[in-house]
């Protein structure tokens, strides 16, 4: 079988998870799809062009299959939780969508549609995952990092996303398993944990009645092996005095927070449901960044969502030439249908969506220029996560300050004849050179 997927890291770990019960059941993985007996396409549907992607990937398979190449589509992920039936009825090459929520039903799933290729198998439910099926993964980052979902779903309703109808209401994994699974990656070399979610911020509220991201990293920090937590996707309005507390006093938690801000004025943050206020944001980062010296923060925005005025963007642009972020992201609003933000009236042109963008992106890689720069000259630690192909004795790793495979990366130049630093290695590096969002450096002596 060949595994194709698309979308986020939470979407990686389900592949994971389907890669590792197929696996066990006796299915071989092939790269090439040209090669597989069935094709498995791990979809997304987050917004309009990740919709498109997945489409365009489950035709190229359909082409393979239409060429006899391929005896079976089987289709996973959000697009299939989306669109369910309608796959089937719209791609006749398709033979089975299975939902978010039934990942464990592909070995079953796969069997039949091999033994009965004309079956057209419909295995969708309510949205969401049984989370706690990690003892399965075949995880397929380096060695030396790796995704550890701590939950799945989402209790906020923003209004411009899908996601909760996909992905259900937050359900959190047990402490217990989480930090089992930690100490089953440690033992098999990793070195750096990313922890997951939709809103990790929130971790426990559903099962413990109160958030337990603290005491879930304190387990964490304390597993051998373990060297960086980084947390992603925390929601402005959960974070908490206890939180703040652990990033400043463990010193394995990375001075890192990726906190989707989405938008800075009030008007657009209600229009949004974003259940906070530009003040609000703006005293939790200054907080961040008095207690947490050093910490980088990671953004995401949306401009031209409905109602989006011109007064609103100037605003938000005046924010991030001024509040110098470390990484930022841009959305141009996508209009989901089944979303509250779908149905209003003052959508914007995607001229100026696209405008728009561009213009805060041109102005954040200023920031970007400045910020960074401020690097050169200093040595610090950095890990590797490999050889770049084609410049021999030259590595790429990252910075605390740099997140796996979202952000900017540090090029690594071994001692004049050394070898380039191997994959999960931890060497000093030396900061000669800062290009917009990477880093150059050198091996220090
Ligand atoms: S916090 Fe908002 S944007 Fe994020 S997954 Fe939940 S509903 Fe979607």
């Amino acid at each position: 079988m060949a595994l194709v997927t698309l979308g986020c890291a939470k979407n990686l770990v389900d592949s994971e998870i389907m890669a590792g019960l197929l696996a066990k059941g006796t299915f071989t993985m092939t790269s090439d799809p040209a090669a597989a007996d069935v094709a498995l396409v791990n979809t997304c549907a987050f917004i309009g062009p990740s919709q498109r992607e997945s489409i365009d990937r489950i035709l190229e398979m359909a082409a393979l299959k239409r060429e006899g190449k391929l005896r079976g589509i089987v289709v996973a992920g959000c697009l299939a939780q989306r669109y369910q039936a309608d796959l089937l009825n719209e791609i006749p090459e398709v033979d089975a969508v299975v939902g978010t929520g039934q990942v464990d039903a592909i070995v079953r799933v796969m069997n039949r549609v091999l033994r009965s290729p004309s079956s057209r198998i419909l295995e969708v439910g309510p949205p969401g995952t049984a989370v706690d099926l990690a003892s399965h993964r075949a995880v397929s980052t380096p060695r030396h990092v790796a995704y550890l979902r701590i939950a799945d779903g989402c209790d906020f309703r923003c209004t411009f996303c899908i996601i909760p109808a996909l992905r259900g209401d937050l359900r959190s994994r047990p402490l217990e398993s989480v930090v089992a699974e930690a100490r089953r990656l440690a033992e098999g070399g990793t070195r750096e944990l990313l922890l997951i979610a939709q809103d990790s911020t929130s971790y426990g509220a559903d099962l413990y009645g109160e958030a337990r991201l603290p005491e879930l990293l304190r387990e964490l920090v304390r597993i051998q092996g373990i060297e960086w937590v980084r947390v992603h996707y925390t929601h402005p309005k959960t974070w908490s005095e206890a939180l703040i507390q652990v990033f400043e006093e463990e010193v394995k938690i990375c001075k890192y927070v990726d906190i989707p801000l989405q938008h800075v004025t009030d008007s657009m943050l209600r229009r949004m449901r974003r259940e906070v206020r530009r003040a609000d944001m703006e005293r939790l980062i200054e907080t961040l960044r008095s207690r947490i010296p050093g910490v980088a923060i990671r953004t995401h925005f949306i401009v031209g969502f409905p109602g989006e005025t011109e007064e609103d963007f100037t605003e938000l642009l005046g924010y991030v030439r001024g509040a110098e972020l470390d990484h930022v992201g841009c959305f141009a609003y996508s209009r989901e249908d089944g979303t509250p933000a779908g149905r209003m009236k003052e959508q914007i042109p995607e001229r100026l969506k696209l405008s728009r963008r561009q213009a805060l992106m041109t102005a954040q890689k200023k920031v970007a220029t400045s910020v960074w720069g401020r690097w050169v000259g200093r040595t610090v630690p950095v890990l590797v996560d490999g050889p770049v192909a084609g410049r021999p004795g030259v590595s790429v790793g990252r910075v605390e300050q740099q997140g796996y495979e979202v952000d900017g990366v540090t090029y690594v130049r071994a001692a004049d004849g050394a070898p380039a630093p191997e994959a999960g290695a931890w060497v000093r590096v030396r900061i000669v050179r800062a290009r917009e969002y990477d880093l150059d450096g050198e091996v220090a002596a």
